[in-house]
């Protein structure tokens, strides 16, 4: 294998075209969340890994790409943004008032299995709303996610809501080791009957836990899902959650979520080790993976601060997006190409050449200038090939007159047209 000829497994790289097709999604990811309130934040691409590993578990842990300075720190790749803008927050913004909104768009680096959605290095544009524990921080994000996700043109955003404190607030009264409460949640979060039955039948687990356990796994629906729960329990700690999920539902509908959208799924139990409260995940029906997702997490900028301080926050994959914008054969506004060509007729004009086009584009007139010494026969066969369709060719007889020729390459029509009626000339054509 020539090295020199590939990018490594899992990395892309991204032509005009496609380019142009992201930066309108993340064009509109940014307008969205700045109608919001919210201010874009940059961090570092990699930190030392402690910063990175804060909170986050072992499964991401696993998957960043590590490496040592000269001076042997260890370095990591940041997998995500949350635990970097934690750490901003707890050693810089802690005196701003609350609440901080943030944003970002930034790529992300994952050792992940390449696959379908999947890659190693990856877009994510999100928020970080901190500083508030109220419902209305959580209901905010999500209504947020929803809203930034129908800008870009994505049809039936749906959003699955959970809350991760109902599976710890059980694992809390039934005192199970680290490694069991693990293999319960990857199970719950997995939708693995199976899995669940196997660990619940090896372990002494009482009956009662059990039945709620597999009513956390197969909790998926509307409110009904969530009287089930209650039915359940005996726990002020989850019936408070449970009142507060009810009220996340209601007031979404506020934000233009209604119900058919949202889906209550108490398995949600999401990889990262720092959720603690409402956790959500976004999905369109035609893409059959998650394309955002987040949650509360009110301990991580404690770990970065001598206080806690409450926040909530999401992730959207911009690669997963831009794939359910192509299953949904959503058509991209024409990628706005060079208006005008402009050529010298001999390279003496070369100069006269430079500041035409300098003045054009000074008026926000898209033009591509010759530089290869082209005839004009060759130039105007260029501006057929990349669909270009005006011409100005700058001829020294004409340009003794302060004029140059405008050549239409639609209408094979060419007009005189003075310098300085250039602009506007070109300006009402195209
Ligand atoms: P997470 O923080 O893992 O929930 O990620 C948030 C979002 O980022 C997911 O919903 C995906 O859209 C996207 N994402 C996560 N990992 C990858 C990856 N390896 N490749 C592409 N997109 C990813």
């Amino acid at each position: 294998m020539d090295t020199r000829l590939q990018t490594p497994r899992g990395t892309t790289d991204y032509l005009p075209e496609e380019s142009y097709n992201r930066r309108i999604a993340e064009d509109s990811f940014r307008r969205t969340f700045e109608l919001w309130g919210y201010q874009e934040i940059r961090t570092p691409t990699f930190e030392f890994f402690q910063v990175l590993a804060t909170g986050t578990g072992a499964e991401l842990e696993d998957s960043m790409f590590k490496f040592q300075d000269k001076s042997g720190r260890l370095l990591a790749l940041r997998a995500e943004m949350t635990a970097s803008i934690a750490r901003v927050v707890g050693t810089q913004l802690l005196n701003e008032p609350k609440p901080i909104r943030l944003w970002y768009i930034a790529n992300m680096f994952r050792y992940d299995e390449p696959q379908a959605g999947r890659q190693r290095e990856f877009w994510q544009a999100g928020v970080e709303l901190v500083g508030s524990d109220k419902i209305q921080a959580d209901i905010e994000v999500v209504a947020l996610m929803t809203q930034a996700l129908r800008n870009i043109c994505l049809k039936d955003v749906r959003v699955d809501v959970g809350h991760v404190g109902i599976f710890k607030e059980i694992m809390k009264e039934a005192r199970l080791n680290a490694d069991i409460v693990n293999a319960i949640r990857v199970s719950i979060d997995k939708k693995d009957s199976e899995g669940l039955e196997k660990t619940l039948n090896t372990e002494q687990i009482d009956e009662q836990t059990k039945q709620i356990l597999r009513a956390l796994l197969e909790s998926r629906g509307g409110v009904e899902v969530l009287d089930k729960i209650s039915s359940l329990v005996d726990n002020q700690k989850i019936t408070d959650i449970i009142n507060n999920l009810k009220k996340v539902l209601l007031e979404l509908q506020g934000f233009g979520v209604s119900e058919e959208f949202v889906t209550v799924d108490l398995g949600i139990i999401r990889g990262l080790d720092y959720y603690t409260g409402v956790v959500f995940e976004a999905y369109v029906p035609d893409l059959g993976i998650a394309i955002g997702g987040g949650g509360r997490y009110d301990g991580l900028i404690g770990d970065f601060a001598s206080f806690e301080i409450p926040a909530t926050g999401f992730a959207i994959g911009i690669d997963r997006c831009i794939m359910a914008l192509e299953k949904q054969k959503f058509q991209y506004p024409d990628k706005v190409k060079a208006s005008v060509l402009i050529l010298p007729v001999s390279k003496e004009m070369n100069i006269e050449v430079n500041k035409i086009a300098n003045k054009l584009r000074e008026d926000g007139i898209t033009v591509e200038a010759e530089i290869s010494g082209w005839s004009v026969s060759k130039g105007l066969s260029y501006a057929n090939k990349m669909k270009i369709p005006y011409v100005i060719i700058v001829g020294e007889e004409e340009y003794r007159s302060k004029a140059v020729v405008v050549k239409a390459m639609s209408a094979e029509k060419q007009d005189q047209v003075k310098i300085k009626e250039l602009t506007n000339f070109l300006k009402e054509k195209t």
